[in-house]
């Protein structure tokens, strides 16, 4: 069985392959609860490259920020530190700077419920919260309001956050967030898309209680 630490380096090589983050952009934490340790979480270092990371370039941090590990953590600790304090549900937060999610950020909208698959994120929009320089506490503070009730949110001229239950749920977020980025773009190209409406999203949001639910137990 995988380390925590180890799977926190396997999540950002997926990101890295799947093309959502290049270079050092983006970053990863995982909530960590067991009984030898203060609660706290890994997250990824600062300024590395992917290729060049190990399980033990990971580093902890506890809730009161401090860091114990060979590494300056990512510089967005505050913002995973924030998020994982706030949504107990949450057990990871993922960062990146995908192209279609960056590309939509730089227009400080939130993004519509132009695709019903918008409720992935837990509401009929995924908001967009205000620029605030990168590792700042303002950030942070604006991505926790974007992010109340809802499990993604874009941070403007910057790039995207998703959050989930395990690394997995949260990658997968990721992606989709990323693929709804896309289309919403192309549609743009085009003209105004439809918007679905509040109730036929709140028909989405109750089908989605009980999608996938037979695919998880397999
Ligand atoms: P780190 O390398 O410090 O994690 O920063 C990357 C980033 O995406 C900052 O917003
Ligand atoms: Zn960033």
């Amino acid at each position: 069985m995988q380390t925590q630490r180890e799977q926190l380096l396997h999540i950002s090589q997926q990101l890295a392959s799947l093309g959502l983050n290049r270079g050092t952009s983006g970053n990863v934490s995982v909530r960590v609860e067991n009984s030898l340790q203060p609660p706290g979480f890994l997250i990824t270092p600062s300024g590395m490259v992917v290729d060049k990371m190990t399980p033990t370039d990971m580093v902890w941090m506890d809730f009161s920020g401090n860091a114990t590990g060979s590494r300056q953590p990512s510089s967005e600790w505050r913002l995973h530190l924030d998020i994982l304090k706030n949504k107990p549900e949450a057990n990871t937060v993922i960062h990146t700077h995908s192209m279609f999610a960056s590309t939509l950020s730089t227009f400080r909208h939130d993004i519509p419920a132009f695709h019903y698959m918008i409720a992935l994120a837990g509401g009929d929009s995924i908001r967009c919260a205000p620029y605030a320089l990168f590792g700042s506490q303002l950030l942070s503070d604006f991505a926790i309001e974007a992010l109340e009730e809802r499990k993604a949110c874009l941070l403007a001229n910057h790039g995207m956050i998703a959050v989930g239950e395990t690394l997995e749920k949260g990658l997968n977020i990721t992606v989709e967030v990323e693929t709804l980025c896309e289309q919403y773009l192309r549609a743009l190209q085009v003209g105004e898309p439809y918007i679905l409406s509040k109730e036929e999203m709140l028909d989405v949001k109750e089908k989605f209680k009980t999608y996938g639910a037979w695919a998880s137990k397999t």
